[in-house]
C-alpha cells in the first residue's frame, strides 16, 4: 500500500527589512520599518514592526529600502534598442525619423528579435518593471512568420511578465515599403495563432496577446474593424498608436476626412479594453469620448521629448477617468527603457504644461503601477500590494549619492535621479537580487547584442 501523499507545501517568500512599503492600496498607505509574506505566487499579509517567524520561508532582506508593486510598461518597440542613438536619425521629428530606420529592418529575424527583447526585460527589470508590452510591427513579407514567439520566448527566460502586441501594416508606402507590409488574412492568422499558442487569460498569467495594428496611415479601415472584431470574439485587448503628432491629424483629416480618433472610434477602436499610445493632440471632444468609454492612454514622455511630438494632456485624461499608464516607446526614440525614469519625467513634463502643483510624486507612482495594470486589463490582480494581489514588488535602495539628503524617501524615488532595483520579485519568485538578474549572463548578453547591432548599422550605412 502506497503512504498517502501529502500535502504539497506552499511556496513562501518573506521580504523583510522594507524601509517604506508603497502598497498604492485604496488608502494609498505607505508602511513604514515592513515586511511581506508572499505565498504561491500572491500577497498572503503585509506589516509594520519584526517579521513574523516563520519556519520553511525563503527569507529575502530589503536592506531598508523602498517597495513598490511591480511597474508596469504599457508602450515598446523593443527591437529598436538595435539602433539607439541611431544618427541619420537623431534628431528629426516622427515621420522623417521613421522613414530613417525602417529600411534598417528589412532582414530582420526571429533571433534578432530574442536578443533585443531580453535586452530590453533586464532593463526595464532593473529600472522597476514586472509587466511589459511589446508592439512588434516588422515582420519582413519574406521571411520567418513566428517571429513574435520569440518575443514571449524571450520574456519567459528572464521571467518577466509579457504582453506580446501582434503588430502590423498592410499599406504600403514612402514610409512602410512593400517588404515590411502583410496582407490582411495573413496577419488575422497569426493573430489567431499567437493566441492559441501564447495567450493566457488567468489571474496569475505571465504572457499575453493584444492586437495592435501600426496607425491609421499604414492600416486600412477594414484592418483596424477586423481586428477589434476578433479581438472581442478572443476577449483580448485592443492597442496603436493615436495622436502622436500634429502632422499625423492633418493628413487624416486630408486622406480620411475625419481626425484619427473618431476614425478608429467608428471602427470599433474605444472602450475599457482598448489602450492607445501617446495621445498628445487631441481636441476637447475627443478628451470627453475618451473619457466616458474609458479608452486608456500609454503616455511615452521621454520620447514624445525626444521626437519634439508635443505634451499629452495627463490630467485631463486622468481626471475624466481614462487610465493613463507610462511607456518607455520604442529604443530609437527614447533612447533608454527605465521605466521608473519614465514616472519622474512624467511629473516634470506634466508641471511644465500646468504648474508645480499639477501632479505629485504618489500621482506619478500611480500611474506607473495601478493605471499600467489597468491598461493592461490587470487591476484585480496587479497594480498595488494588497492581500490576494500578486506578489510582484520593486525594491529599490533607499538613498544613493544621487539621492542623499532626501527628507522623504518615497518622493525622491521620483524627483531625484532614476536609479536601479536592488530586488525584483515577481509571482513571490526572485527574479533580481543584489541588483543580478538570476540566471542571466548579462556582459555575454550585451556583446551578442553589439554585434548584431553592428550587423544592421553597417548594412544601411556603407
Ligand atoms: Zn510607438
Amino acid at each position: 500500500m502506497n503512504p498517502p501523499a501529502s500535502a504539497p507545501q506552499p511556496q513562501r517568500l518573506l521580504i523583510r527589512n522594507i524601509g517604506h512599503l508603497v502598497t498604492m492600496d485604496p488608502q494609498r498607505r505607505v508602511l513604514r520599518d515592513a515586511w511581506l509574506l508572499a505565498e504561491n505566487g500572491r500577497v498572503h499579509s503585509l506589516g509594520t514592526g519584526p517579521a513574523p517567524r516563520l519556519r520553511g520561508v525563503t527569507s529575502l532582506d530589503a536592506h531598508g529600502g523602498i517597495a513598490t508593486p511591480g511597474m508596469v510598461n504599457t508602450h515598446h518597440h523593443m527591437f529598436q534598442n538595435l539602433a539607439r542613438a541611431f544618427t541619420p536619425i537623431a534628431s528629426l521629428p516622427l515621420l522623417p525619423w521613421l522613414a530613417g530606420h525602417i529600411p534598417l529592418w528589412k532582414n530582420f529575424t526571429p533571433d534578432d528579435l530574442f536578443l533585443a527583447t531580453q535586452v530590453a526585460c533586464a532593463e526595464l527589470m532593473l529600472s522597476g518593471c514586472t509587466l511589459t508590452s511589446d508592439h512588434h510591427y516588422i515582420f519582413p513579407r519574406h521571411g520567418a512568420h513566428d517571429i513574435l514567439d520569440a518575443g514571449f520566448n524571450a520574456a519567459a527566460s528572464l521571467g518577466i511578465r509579457y504582453v506580446g502586441c501582434r503588430g502590423s501594416v498592410n499599406l504600403p508606402s514612402d514610409i512602410m515599403p512593400d517588404w515590411s507590409c502583410q496582407d490582411l488574412d495573413v496577419i488575422l492568422a497569426d493573430c489567431q495563432r499567437l493566441h492559441d499558442r501564447f495567450h493566457d487569460p488567468s489571474p496569475d498569467s505571465r504572457a499575453q496577446i493584444a492586437f495592435a495594428p501600426c496607425t491609421v496611415f499604414g492600416c486600412s479601415g477594414e484592418h483596424y474593424k477586423e481586428s477589434a472584431r476578433l479581438a472581442r470574439h478572443l476577449k483580448v485587448r485592443l492597442h496603436t498608436h493615436c495622436g502622436e503628432t500634429i502632422p499625423e491629424n492633418k493628413d487624416a483629416v486630408k486622406h480620411l476626412g475625419c481626425r484619427p480618433f473618431p476614425y478608429m472610434a467608428r471602427l470599433g477602436w474605444e472602450g475599457d479594453d482598448v489602450w492607445l499610445a501617446h495621445g498628445i493632440h487631441f481636441n476637447n471632444s475627443e478628451v470627453a469620448r475618451l473619457t466616458r468609454t474609458r479608452t486608456g492612454i500609454a503616455h511615452c514622455p521621454v520620447s514624445n521629448m525626444r521626437l519634439g511630438s508635443g505634451i499629452c494632456r495627463v490630467n485631463d485624461l486622468r481626471s475624466g477617468g481614462s487610465p493613463v499608464s507610462l511607456g518607455v516607446d520604442g529604443s530609437a526614440s527614447n533612447d533608454s527603457g527605465h521605466l521608473l525614469n519614465e514616472a519622474r519625467t512624467a511629473l516634470l513634463l506634466t508641471r511644465v504644461l500646468h504648474g508645480a502643483e499639477a501632479m505629485t510624486p504618489e500621482q506619478a507612482l500611480e500611474m506607473a503601477t495601478l493605471d499600467g495594470a489597468r491598461n493592461l486589463g490587470r487591476s484585480a490582480d496587479l497594480g498595488s500590494l494588497e492581500s490576494g494581489k500578486c506578489a510582484d514588488v520593486a525594491i529599490f535602495p533607499e538613498q544613493d549619492l544621487f539621492s542623499s539628503g532626501a527628507h522623504n524617501p518615497v518622493h525622491a524615488l521620483v524627483l531625484c535621479h532614476a536609479r536601479q532595483v536592488d530586488s525584483l520579485v515577481v509571482h513571490g519568485q526572485v527574479r533580481v537580487e543584489n541588483g543580478q538578474i538570476s540566471g542571466l549572463d548579462l556582459p555575454r548578453l550585451l556583446s551578442r547584442h553589439r554585434k548584431t547591432a553592428r550587423r544592421f548599422h553597417d548594412g544601411l550605412i556603407k
